[in-house]
């Protein structure tokens, strides 16, 4: 099994593409350290896992919380001494509207789960990667985060950042035995999708994209969860600040 013996921390682990990435690199042979500020749905990733036979803990935590996130990193270090695989997945989509008429505190909500969970992630988990001279990270991006999204400006500008904290982190790294990548869904079928799907019955702008979709559909999380688990592994030993998109042509 290509994660036989890897520890594999996952944020945003109680659902949609953190949950099926939990499971398929569980099912791959890593423990794995579930990571959510929903306990319920944490919970529930930990006892599927356990139920496929594999073997992980739960941990509550926002991301956004600088103190949280040192709670989990120490977590996963006391618990199995080491940390070869960081899924930095946790984010949040934003209410859509033109950017005029976005609140203040909505820019601010998402930029400390996008931008600041994203950060606070990478900075605790590369200190120890660091150390044990490995690792492979996976940022959770979008396609909004490589071209513009109507009435998710912030959300976009959010990605971007993901972008760009990715490539930074993987060229600082790199010489240090340590990959970062970023992976870039498109419309993934999952409770934030539905959100979507919500806000454009009520009538909300419907992306032409979306409604046509090139491949005819959302993508399911495990199809996501197949790239985490690649890139999480040594098979992606080249795989180096990679910005991978996986959007069923989305962006062709
Ligand atoms: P997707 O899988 O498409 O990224 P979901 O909404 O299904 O979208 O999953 C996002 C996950 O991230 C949820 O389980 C949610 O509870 C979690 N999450 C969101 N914000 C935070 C946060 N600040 N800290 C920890 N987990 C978070």
């Amino acid at each position: 099994m290509e994660l036989e013996g890897k520890i594999a921390v996952v944020t945003g682990a109680g659902s949609g593409i953190g949950r099926a990435s939990s499971l398929q690199m569980a099912k791959n042979g890593a423990k794995v350290v579930a990571v959510d500020f929903n306990k319920e749905t944490g919970e529930e990733t930990l006892k599927l896992i356990e139920e496929q036979g594999g073997e992980g803990i739960f941990v509550q935590a926002d991301v956004s919380k600088s103190k949280d996130v040192e709670h989990f990193v120490n977590a996963a270090v006391d618990t199995f001494g080491r940390i070869d695989v960081f899924f930095n997945n946790a984010g949040v989509i934003q209410k859509f509207s033109l950017l005029g008429d976005v609140e203040e505190a909505e820019f601010d909500r998402l930029v400390s789960v996008n931008i600041k969970g994203v950060f606070l992630g990478l900075k605790h988990v590369l200190k120890v990667m660091e150390q044990q001279g490995s690792g492979s990270i996976i940022n959770t991006a979008s396609t909004a985060g490589i071209r513009s999204e109507h009435s998710a400006s912030v959300y976009s500008a959010t990605k971007h950042a993901v972008v760009g904290l990715t490539k930074s982190a993987a060229m600082e790294y790199i010489k240090k035995g340590i990959r970062v990548n970023a992976i870039c869904p498109g419309g993934v079928q999952t409770s934030l999708t539905k959100s979507v799907e919500e806000q454009f019955t009520s009538g909300g702008y419907v992306p032409e994209e979306v409604a046509n979709m090139r491949i005819g559909r959302y993508a399911q999380p495990e199809e996501l969860a197949e790239m985490v688990s690649f890139l999480a592994s040594d098979r992606a030993s080249y795989v180096v600040g990679s910005v991978v998109v996986v959007d069923g042509g989305l962006t062709i």
